[in-house]
Formats: C-alpha cells, structure tokens, sequence
C-alpha cells in the first residue's frame, strides 16, 4: 500500500482472534508502518463481513454461560489481566513506542490508564449492585442489571492500548461479548491484549478481535447479531456509525473528533500556562482528542505567548516529540499550516521541514505556533490533530467564548487564570464535555467518566466510568409479592 524503508516485516502478520483461536485473515493485507522511521513492522487482514460473522456466532455461543456467571466471579478474570497488564507494562510500552510513534512516557502513560479503567471494572460489585424497595405494603420492587449480549467496539488509533481498554473491562465484567475492531493503523498491541485477557482466565469467545477497516466496520453496524456499538475515532466516521447502527436498532455511543479551546486570561501565571498549553498541544504529537487546538488569548497575553514560544521550541522532534502516524498525516499537518500563513497567519514557530538523523523516512512534524490566526481560517475551524497551536486573539472573555461556542465540536475547553471569578465564569459558559481549570489536557480520572458533547459525542452517558455501566446493561424491574 505504501513504500517502507525496509520490506521485512519486524513481526509476523497479525491474527484475528476468534473463538480463542487465532485466524488468519483470507483476503487483503495492510501494511502496519512504524511511524519513527517507516519501517515495515507487520501486516494486517483487512477482514470481510465473513470473518465478522464468525467472529459474533463465537460470541453468541459464549454468551449464555458468561451472563450466567456472577459478576463477582466475572471481575476475577480482570483482577488477573489488571496484574498482567501491570506485569507486561514494559513489553506494551515498547509495542505501542513502535506501532504508534509516542514516547515511552506518553505509551506507559496509556498502558497506566488501561489498568485504572480496569480497577474500575473490578470493583464493579461495589458499584453496580441493584436497588430494591418495599414500594407498597407486601410488595417488593426490584432492579436487576442484565448484559445485552454481543456488543462491538470500534477504535481509532491514537492510543492503541487504552481505548480499547476504556471498553473491554467494563463491558465484559458486566456479562456482554465483544467484538473489538482495532486500528489497522495499530493492530499489535490489541492483538497482545487479546493474548493477556486469555492468559487471564477469559473463556474463549467472550472476547473477539477482527481486523480491517470500513468493511468491517460497515458490517458490524448492519450485523443482527450485535446489540450495541461503542465507537471512537473522527466525528465523520462516527456520525456514520451512529446513523448506520441505529438504523438496523442497534445501542451505538459514538465519539468523534475535537476542537480544543484554551482560554488565557492576561492574570494567568506565565510558567505554569506555558508549560500546561505546551504539553497539552504537544503530548503524544498533538494526536489526542483532548490536545489544545486553538489558544484564545485575551487582551494583553503576549508575555504568555512569549513564554509558550520558548516553550515549545524546547522540544525536540526524535526525542522529546514523537513522530505522527503517516506520511498523509504530516502531508495534511503542514498544509494546514501553509495555508494559514498564505492567508496573512504569523508562524512564530514552524515545524515544517522537520528532519531527524538517523530517521530521515520518519513522520515528524516539529512544533508549531501560529499567531494572528483568524477565526473564518480552516486551521482554527478543523482538527488538525498534530503538535500545532493556533492562537486567536480577542477582546473579551465573551468574544472568546463566542468562537469556543460556535465550534460544532465540544470535546474539551480549558481556561487560565489566577481568579475564581473568571474561571466559574468559562467554565460555565464553554459548550464542551469536559472543562480544564489551568490544566491543559482535562481528562476525569475514574471513577468520573469520559465524555464529551456536540459533535464530539453522538448517542447517550459516556465511555467510561458510572456512564458507562446504563450503557453496557439493559434494567430489569421485578415487582413481587408473596402472601
Ligand atoms: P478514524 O475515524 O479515521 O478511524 C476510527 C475507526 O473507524 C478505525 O477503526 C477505522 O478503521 C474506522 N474507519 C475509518 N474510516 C472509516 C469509514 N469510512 N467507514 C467506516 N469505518 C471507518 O479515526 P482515527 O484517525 O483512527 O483517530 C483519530 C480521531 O479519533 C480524531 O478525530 C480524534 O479526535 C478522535 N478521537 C476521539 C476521542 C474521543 O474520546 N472523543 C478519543 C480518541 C480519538
């Protein structure tokens, strides 16, 4: 598909995972490129709706006897694959370093959250008990949660081990089966998660993984086998999914793509926003819903953006910023900053033409900052999803919510200041899921769920934490009375 430095893959092709048994794929291949430097680390099957098949009737035939099996003895199995992860954490580190191109802190930083959303699932006992009530004399209302049988999960790439995680847990410990549909741009690490959660003690079939793309991914929206979708990934494909699944009845939780708003406010401390607004545009190469896309800079802030200037001009492309996932991402990455300038941007700092020893073939896009961008400009409008910050100035707080509020996406909003005031006043007013309070990058910790609004989130509760557990179960209500 694409041209490699070297044609020798590094690991042998990838499997799908069906029934506990591992299955080559029957039609095309994908190579799997290590962004760092091109190499050819593997191939992925791009599955057909045939391998998908396959994969739910193992599932179907899983299912009965994992609802069956209580809850407390469910979340043995992810005590286990927690201790597993933990144990295996350097391993993954180094696999998702290779697949995806982020540095080792940035991937333990994932395989870390793997195990909190996992600490998560095990103490769902705690968490997920029933209510019952004498709601009149002699009679006894009940709830009960109950699985909703064969479930997908859709994942992008840009955290390989933790999105898949942020549904594997939980949707398993509470009964269902799954599907899991992973990158094909990052399909080594899932494969390796497939392996530890058997390891773990799984039974065979209650976790699947088919690799691919649109096919499958077409094929498990139409698929009546399957109950319900969770899907991230861009909020074009995840528009598509959530129209497509619930067309054929389907439960579908779609996050989309994002448009991150940071607020500074000329009273914000310099160093710590510095810091904070570089790390958070820079972090894993720009490549996270939650990155800092556009700094809306009130008034007087230069003495802010001087700071960040330097900031980002630290990092250094090869060892303290990663390389992004494809040539096409940094083809796109650096059109999106040659149009800003032609359309009269000032790059105060310009990752274009980025080159490291060594890794001349790799996909680095050094740091960027665009001052003087204009709201109507794509670059201020579109996720550009690489280590890019826009800066837009404005007036007011109110002219700077106004363009946070006119973005169709809501993932994430952050503001920075040093008053209480103005801070309640943001974080009231921004239309986004998930609000930072001089924090860059506002990701809840559990047991707070994931989430965000408008076009970032199609579909009802959120991906992780309490939100969650309504969207993996279905509510019996058992009204009873004895003489
Ligand atoms: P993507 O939408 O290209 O791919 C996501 C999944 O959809 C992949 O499994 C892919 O195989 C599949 N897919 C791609 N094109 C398809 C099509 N035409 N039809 C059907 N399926 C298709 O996203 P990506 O590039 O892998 O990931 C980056 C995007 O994910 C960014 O937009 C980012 O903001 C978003 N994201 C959102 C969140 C969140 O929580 N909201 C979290 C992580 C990433």
């Amino acid at each position: 598909m694409t041209t490699a430095v070297s044609r020798a893959p590094k690991y042998p092709d990838v499997l799908n995972l069906i029934g506990g048994r591992l299955v080559a794929g029957e039609g095309a291949y994908l190579d799997v490129e290590a962004p760092a430097d091109a190499s050819l680390l593997s191939r992925v099957p791009l599955s057909s709706a045939g391998a998908l098949d396959q994969a739910v009737a193992a599932a179907a035939a899983a299912f009965p006897k994992w609802a069956e099996t209580p809850l407390k003895e469910r979340v043995q199995v992810f005590f286990r694959y927690r201790a597993l992860l933990e144990k295996h954490m350097e391993e993954l580190t180094r696999l998702v370093t290779e697949e995806h191109g982020k540095l080792p802190d940035e991937a333990r930083a994932e395989v870390l959250k793997a195990m909190e959303v996992t600490e998560f699932a095990c103490a769902l006992p705690e968490i997920a008990a029933g209510e019952v009530l004498e709601v009149s004399r002699g009679i006894e209302c009940r709830t009960d949660r109950h699985p909703i049988g064969v479930v997908a999960s859709i994942a992008p790439f840009n955290f390989p081990v933790m999105i898949p995680n942020w549904t594997i847990p939980n949707a398993l410990a509470l009964g269902n089966c799954m599907v899991l549909k992973p990158s094909e741009l990052v399909p080594l690490s899932a494969a390796r998660i497939g392996a530890l959660l058997a390891e773990a003690g799984l039974p065979p079939g209650v976790f699947n993984i088919v690799n691919g793309g649109q096919e499958v991914v077409e094929a498990i929206c139409d698929h009546p086998g399957i109950a319900a979708i969770s899907f991230v990934g861009s909020t074009r494909v995840a528009k598509l999914v959530y129209r497509r699944g619930t067309a054929s009845l389907k439960r579908v939780l779609a996050l989309g793509g994002a448009k991150n708003h940071l607020i500074v406010l000329p009273d914000a401390d310099p160093a710590h926003s510095a810091v904070n607004i570089v790390a958070s545009m820079s972090g894993c190469s720009g490549q996270r819903c939650m990155a800092a896309s556009v700094l809306l800079a009130v008034t007087d802030t230069d003495h802010i953006i001087a700071r960040l200037v330097e900031e980002a001009r630290r990092l250094l492309p090869g060892s303290t910023l990663g390389p992004v996932i494809s040539r096409e991402a940094k083809a796109r990455i650096e059109r999106y900053i040659d149009e800003a300038e032609a359309a009269g941007a000032q790059v105060l700092l310009d990752g274009r033409a980025v080159s490291v020893p060594g890794r001349e073939a790799g996909f680095y896009v050094g740091p960027t900052v665009i001052d003087r961008v204009r709201p109507d400009m794509r670059i201020a409008q579109e996720e550009v999803f690489g280590p890019v910050l826009a800066i837009v100035r404005t007036g007011t707080v109110d002219e700077a919510l106004a363009i946070e509020n006119a973005s169709p996406y809501g993932n994430a909003a952050s503001v920075f200041t040093e008053s209480g005031g103005s801070a309640r006043y943001v974080a009231e007013r921004a239309s986004s899921g998930m609000i930072g309070v001089n924090i860059g990058v506002p990701v809840p910790r559990e047991p707070f769920s994931f989430g965000g609004w408008n076009e970032s989130k199609f579909g009802v509760g959120d991906i992780t934490g309490h939100g969650s557990i309504e969207f993996w179960t279905r509510a019996k209500k058992i009204t009873s009375r004895w003489g």
